[in-house]
Parts: structure tokens; sequence; C-alpha cells
């Protein structure tokens, strides 16, 4: 019975403390699937108090009955999310804050993880019916804006990519593998596609598009692949006066990510890590576990250059930045192993801290400035 740590809750973690912030880490159990019930599966997951996730390992049905008690094991999260769970309340206690970190010019990201079929692509897509943590997180984004009657001066752009197979590609804009270049503000994709959105309602079928141009893997046709990254980033910049009335620009980013099935590939133990290098699994996936390990272990040197995916979110791992995990589970027992190794490393994510997070602020040209006041002047004019 590990890991009773006195959690503090969702708003004190995401105040920094000099130290930087802790990453916030909850867990969603998916409902059993038919496929698994057919199976004659059992649920061999309990979630207690809305943030205790019970593992429980199944002795024969002989053994319980002899020993009367189930063998098992704890973990604590920042929330465990039942079946039951709506997108919308995922949405509210995971990203919510984190768009109105992004809408104060800081930089924000979400990760979901867990094995294939785990319900990733669900919490983060969704489905038109139903849209998961990406769509409500941009209709929250241009609903704040409304609210504060800012939107003239507020420009959103996304981009949509895949890392597949250490190959980076727009989903937005299928073609030719892009280059990943060092500029002044990190690791971008040159070339990729930016698009600027106005309204919610184009969203979902862009990112519906998108996912639909993810790689299929040959043996497994009309099924995404388990082994592709989809990343989503918004951009949100915007200009505002600063305490001393000068003009600055903002930018605030989110990066909200759908991580390839996690089955084998996140090895807990430098020795398993190796074997499955050379079995080449899935190179980015291994690169983030061993960065994570990395960042827990308080090295100096973390391996964000081992692959693609490290490179792309190393602002999100170790920058400044508030930073969200969702691990995914099954509640099968025939899944038992894949969710003990998903919890296992959710509970190691615990660990890691990022930077303090600043708003990214930059001089606005003298040039630029005066028209800018002036707007900004008339939106206040509006306003009032
Ligand atoms: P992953 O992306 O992790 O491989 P999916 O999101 O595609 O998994 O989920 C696998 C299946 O389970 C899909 O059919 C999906 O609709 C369903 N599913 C996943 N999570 C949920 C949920 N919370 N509620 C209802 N169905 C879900
Ligand atoms: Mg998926």
């Amino acid at each position: 019975r590990g890991n009773e740590h006195d959690l503090e809750t969702a708003s004190e973690k995401q105040e920094n403390d000099g130290n930087g912030s802790r990453i916030l880490v909850f867990v969603r159990l998916r409902p059993m699937a038919k496929k698994e019930k057919e199976a004659g599966s059992r649920c061999c997951v309990r979630i207690v108090n809305k943030r205790d996730v019970f593992l429980t390992e199944f002795a024969s049905e002989n053994d319980y009955l002899r020993l009367k008690r189930v063998r098992g094991r704890h973990f604590t999260f920042d929330s465990a999310f039942p079946d039951s769970t709506t997108q919308l309340e995922v949405y509210s206690t995971t990203t919510a804050e984190l768009v109105e970190a992004v809408l104060q010019g800081k930089n924000g990201s979400v990760f979901c993880y867990g094995a294939t079929g785990a319900g990733k692509t669900h919490t983060m897509l969704g489905t038109v019916e139903n849209p998961g943590v990406m769509v409500l997180a941009i209709k929250d984004l241009f609903n704040k804006i409304r609210q504060r009657s800012f939107e003239g001066n507020h420009v959103v752009q996304l981009s949509y990519l895949e890392v597949y197979n250490e190959t980076v590609r727009d989903l937005l804009s299928p073609g030719r593998p892009l280059v990943l270049r060092e500029d002044k503000h990190g690791i971008v994709a040159a070339g990729l596609t930016q698009y600027r959105a106005y309204s919610t309602d184009e969203v979902m079928a862009l990112l519906q598009q998108g996912n639909r141009n993810r790689t299929t893997e040959p043996t497994r046709a009309n099924e995404t692949s388990s082994r592709s990254h989809a990343i989503l980033q918004v951009l949100v910049e915007y200009k505002v006066k600063d305490a001393s009335n000068m003009v600055v620009q903002r930018v605030g980013k989110l990066s909200l990510i759908d991580l390839a099935g996690s089955e084998r590939a996140l090895a807990t133990d430098q020795r398993t890590l190796r074997s499955l290098e050379g079995a080449n699994i899935n190179r980015s996936l291994l690169a983030l576990s061993s960065c994570i390990n990395a960042l827990v272990e308080g090295k100096k040197h973390i391996p964000y250059r081992n692959s693609k995916l490290t490179q792309l979110l190393k602002d999100s791992l170790g920058g400044a930045c508030n930073t969200v995990m969702i691990a995914n589970i099954s509640p099968s027992n025939l899944s038992f192993g894949e969710t003990q190794n998903t919890l296992h490393w959710a509970d190691r994510a615990k660990e890691i801290r990022t930077k303090t997070c600043d708003a990214n602020e930059v001089q606005i040209p003298d040039s630029e400035t005066d028209q800018t006041k002036l707007l900004l002047e008339l939106q206040k004019e509006n306003r009032e």
C-alpha cells in the first residue's frame, strides 16, 4: 500500500512556489467495452474518493474464497475519473485553468497516454456528439475572448502534427515530412501550417480530418495507428499595455497531445529500456520515458535530443509550462499488465516539476505602437 502522497489541490499546485510547479496527473477509467464483456472480463479497477485508484490483482477464485481478501495496490492522483465522467467534467478539471493561463500569455500542455484502446483519442478529440478536450478547449478559449470583448485583438492559430516513426507530418496539410529547426522560440517544424481560426464551428471538422490523416499501420487497415503521436498546438497572440503603459505582445501556447499507445514501450528500468531500444518499438515514447526518468531524478542532462517527440515537447516537460497528464485505462482484467504499467508511470510523473511559468511578452516596435494604442483605447471605450 504505497503512494499516499499528501497532494495539494489542483489550484494550489498551479501556484508557483519558487521551485516551479508539479505536473498535475489525472487518471480516466473508461467503461468496459462490449468486446471485453464478451471475452468474460472482470473489472479490476476501482476509483475511490475521486482521487484514489485501486488496482486488483486477481488471484484465482479459489484463493479468493480461501483467503477472503483481494490483493491489490492503491495509487493517489490529483483526480481519478470513474467511467461515468463526462467529457466536460474531464475538460473542466484538467484543462480549463490552463486555457485561462494561455490567455495571460503562458504556456500549457496536456498529455494523454495509456495503452491502445484505453481512451486517449476519445479524451482528446472525442466525437461530434461528444467532443473531447481539444475541441472544448478551443470553444472555451473563444468564449473567454468574446466575454472580454477583446476579439479584434486576439489572433488564434492552430497547428496539428504527427510524429510517426521519427517522421514529423503536418496533419492539416499532408505532404512531405517536416524538418525540425531551432529558432529563438525553441524547436519548430519548418513549414507547418498555422491555421487562423475565427470560431469553434470549423474546428471539429478540421481536427477530425486531421485525425484521419494520421498514419495507419499496414497490418491494421482502417485503424488509426497505435504508434502515431498527434500534437495540436493552439497559439494565442494579443497586445496589452504593461505596467509602464508600453504596448507589449503576449503569446500563450497550449499543446494538446494524444500520445502513441504505451503498451510495452514505457519501460521503468534501464535494462528493459535497452532491450526495447533494440527491438525498435517506439523511439519517441522510449525517449519520453528516459526524459521523464531524468527529470524525476533531477539529472542535469535531459536527453531531449533523442527523439522528435521529446524535441518538440521540450518546453512542455522541462520548460516554463503548466503541464497536465491524463492517464487512460481500461477496467478489464485482460488489460491488467498495461493498466499497471500506465498507473506506475502516472505515479512517477507526479514527481516532475516544471519551471516557474511567466507570461511570454515581447515589446512592439514603435511604428506599430501608436496604432495598437489607439486600438486598445477604442476597445476600452467600447467596453465601457
Ligand atoms: P486510444 O486512442 O487510447 O487507442 P480510443 O479513444 O480510440 O483509444 O478508445 C477506444 C474505444 O473506446 C473507442 O471506441 C472509444 O469510443 C471508446 N471509449 C474510450 N473512452 C471512452 C469513454 N470514456 N466513454 C465511452 N467510450 C469510450
Ligand atoms: Mg487513439
